[in-house]
């Protein structure tokens, strides 16, 4: 073991990359190893460029493990499907190439145990994936204790380096103003839109012999996406899979389409579930087939902007910053402001991100004053599941969710605040968010997730006029929404949808 190689810099910013534990990196190990366990794509990642880096100073092969449990929470034949989706993605981008990529699904509980250890005794060096949420910090965590040599993990969340903001800030304004500030300086730190993998030492020829015999690769049935191969799985069956196709490829088809058919008008039609205007890539953002930094790079393409156009001094203002078109930087708040506050906050806020505790003091008080109140309807979780509410707007978000594995921004914000009104509680309103969305939505236990959440209770939200059950958290009703916004088709469709039916 050499401590000669601590203070390696190569392939990723300092900041965004930390040791997980204090052991040493084995310059006689066979092969560099990327345990790709949250960025799961080729492109624009900087934990690929990190281990690549690696293996050119260590004059080593490198391996890229992509593994999938089948006891994670919420793991389903929706959720599975997506991700394998993208290893057969990973598994053609690293085909040709000097890269061993080795796909791993786990047949039964526990049978992946042992795997990243094993690899570990032959490798030099071991890199993975900073994720700020859901089961994967602890993963690592106790990774790093078995693993036998260095476990580094990087950061390619977003585009400021989580290391990089210093607090979860209270509101998207403040937020904002600390990314006027930042960004600049991280722009030039980008991950690489295709890395080169042509310089890497030559690819290993195989993994040990006792490895691949007791932890086989991922078959070309599952992978492509065999309905019988996922049945065989010990997962949720009821939660199946979707049109949606996971996968990088996927993803930057839905990007390029974004971009070309509906950023124009995303200012004025985000908000309208009938205008479908959003660009639908949170799916793809959630399991890492594409990354923030490549719809950023595409955005701003399209917008033939340079650095040069970025305001000057940091407002906090929501329009104008970027200097870009009135859409394009509706959208940015969105991609880059929105979805980094929640990624900071777990990140700062590892204990309660998800919890009623961790709300603002005023708005666990407001919600506790009045958690007697009386609700006009109280359903339990199982009624909210089946989308067997009294409310039509309701019940077609949920729907939609359970049909398609996403909903729409402006119908979350309702689904979870009439979920609040509803509930017995505001903890058990937290509770059944949680379980309905993290089950059913591809892009559920992401920080987002855990952000919007607790928006419906009063996380990044201000005091509003007193109200029954609400106290003074912000309340949206479905009578008002159907006036701001366009839902007609929405509703014709959840009614055709066959789901649920009463
Ligand atoms: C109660 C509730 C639950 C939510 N649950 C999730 C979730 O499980 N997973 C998830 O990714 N998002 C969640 N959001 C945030 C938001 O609704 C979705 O990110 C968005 O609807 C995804 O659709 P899109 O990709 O078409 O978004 P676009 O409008 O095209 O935006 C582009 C990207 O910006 C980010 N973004 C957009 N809106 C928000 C927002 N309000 N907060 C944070 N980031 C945002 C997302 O990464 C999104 O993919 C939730 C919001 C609420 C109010």
């Amino acid at each position: 073991m050499l401590s000669a190689y601590e203070g390696f810099r190569g392939g990723a910013p300092p900041l965004r990359v930390r040791a997980a534990n204090d052991r040493g990196v084995n310059s006689g190990g066979s092969f560099v190893l990327y345990w790709m366990i949250a960025n799961r794509r080729a492109r624009y990642n900087f934990s690929l460029n990190r281990a690549t880096a690696w293996a050119r100073e260590l004059g080593r092969p490198l391996v890229v493990l992509e593994a999938l449990r089948v006891d994670y929470p919420y793991a389903s034949e929706r959720l599975h499907r997506f991700v394998i989706d993208g290893m057969a993605d990973n598994q053609r981008a690293f085909a040709d190439g000097p890269v061993l990529y080795y796909p791993y699904v786990e047949p039964y509980v526990g049978a992946g145990r042992g795997l990243l250890e094993r690899l570990s005794a032959d490798a030099s060096v071991i890199v993975t994936d900073d994720y700020p949420c859901f089961f994967l910090p602890q993963a690592v965590r106790a990774a790093a204790d078995r693993v036998a040599v260095r476990l580094e993990v990087v950061d390619s969340n977003g585009l400021l380096p989580l290391a990089a903001v210093p607090q979860a800030y209270p509101a998207a304004v403040h937020h904002r103003r600390f990314m006027q500030g930042a960004l600049r300086s991280h722009l030039s730190d980008w991950p690489s839109p295709a890395p080169d993998l042509s310089s890497l030492p030559g690819r290993l020829k195989a993994l040990p012999l006792d490895v691949t015999t007791r932890w086989p690769a991922a078959t070309q049935e599952l992978l492509s996406g065999s309905p019988v191969a996922l049945e065989a799985l010990p997962i949720d069956h009821v939660v199946r899979p979707v049109g949606m196709r996971g996968g990088s490829r996927s993803a930057e088809v839905a990007l390029g389409a974004f971009v070309n058919e509906r950023l124009s008008s995303y200012d004025q039609r985000h908000n309208h579930p009938d205008d479908r205007g959003t660009s639908r890539l949170s799916p793809y953002l959630h399991f890492g087939h594409i990354a923030a930094h490549h719809v950023f790079d595409a955005v701003m393409k399209h917008e033939q902007w340079t650095v040069g156009r970025l305001g000057g001094r940091p407002s906090g203002a929501r329009e104008g910053w970027w200097g870009v078109s009135n859409p394009a930087e509706a959208f940015l708040d969105q991609l880059v402001v929105w979805r980094e506050l929640g990624f900071s906050t777990c990140a700062k806020r590892p204990h309660d991100y998800d919890r009623f505790e961790g709300l603002p003091e005023w708005a666990q008080q407001t919600l506790l004053r009045h958690a007697d109140d009386p609700r006009p309807f109280v359903y339990d979780r199982a009624a909210f599941e089946a989308g067997a509410t009294h409310d039509p707007l309701w019940n077609a978000a949920q729907r939609e969710m359970v049909r398609d594995g996403w909903m729409h921004n402006y119908m979350r914000m309702l689904w979870g605040k009439k979920i609040l009104e509803w509930s017995a509680s505001p903890v058990e309103a937290l509770d059944t968010m949680t379980a309905l969305m993290n089950r059913w939505s591809l892009d559920g236990r992401d920080p987002n997730s855990y952000a919007g959440y607790m928006w419906v209770l009063g996380r990044y939200d201000r005091p509003w006029p007193e109200r029954p059950i609400y106290g003074t958290v912000r309340s949206m009703s479905s009578e008002s929404a159907m006036r701001k916004i366009r839902v007609a088709r929405y509703l014709a469709e959840s009614r055709h949808s066959g789901l649920f039916d009463r």
